[in-house]
């Protein structure tokens, strides 16, 4: 079984954060429209930029935090996808997402990544 339970809630309690964030972007953006007519449309588009751009960052970490979920339960979660070494436990607490150890994830932002 896995070692990763508290990781696991932590990541199920972000989905759930997600998913009522992603929900309710989808409720401002019908309300909105309603009511954007006397707007400037320069701004409203600009706005709208905003929620696609803060929609997409949801969507990509919604995405990640599956896959890592997903991961957990057949048990490849934890390891480093570069190297193949186990991630450390502290870092998967703090980056339930990571996929890479620190070394690698160092390497790969001094890489300008
Ligand atoms: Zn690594």
């Amino acid at each position: 079984m896995s070692n990763y339970e508290a990781i696991k809630e932590k990541l199920l309690q972000r989905k759930d954060e997600l998913e009522r964030g992603m929900s309710q972007l989808y409720k401002e953006q019908v309300s909105e429209d309603q009511v954007l007519d006397t707007g400037d449309q320069a701004v409203s588009s600009s706005l709208e930029d905003i929620k696609i751009a803060l929609h997409d960052k949801r969507l990509h970490e919604y995405q990640m935090v599956m896959k890592a979920l997903e991961m957990i339960d057949n048990g490849t979660y934890g390891i480093c996808i570069e190297c193949g070494n186990p991630i450390a436990e502290k870092r998967l607490m703090l980056f339930p997402n990571s996929t890479r150890c620190l070394v690698c994830q160092e390497a790969l932002e001094e890489k300008g990544g």
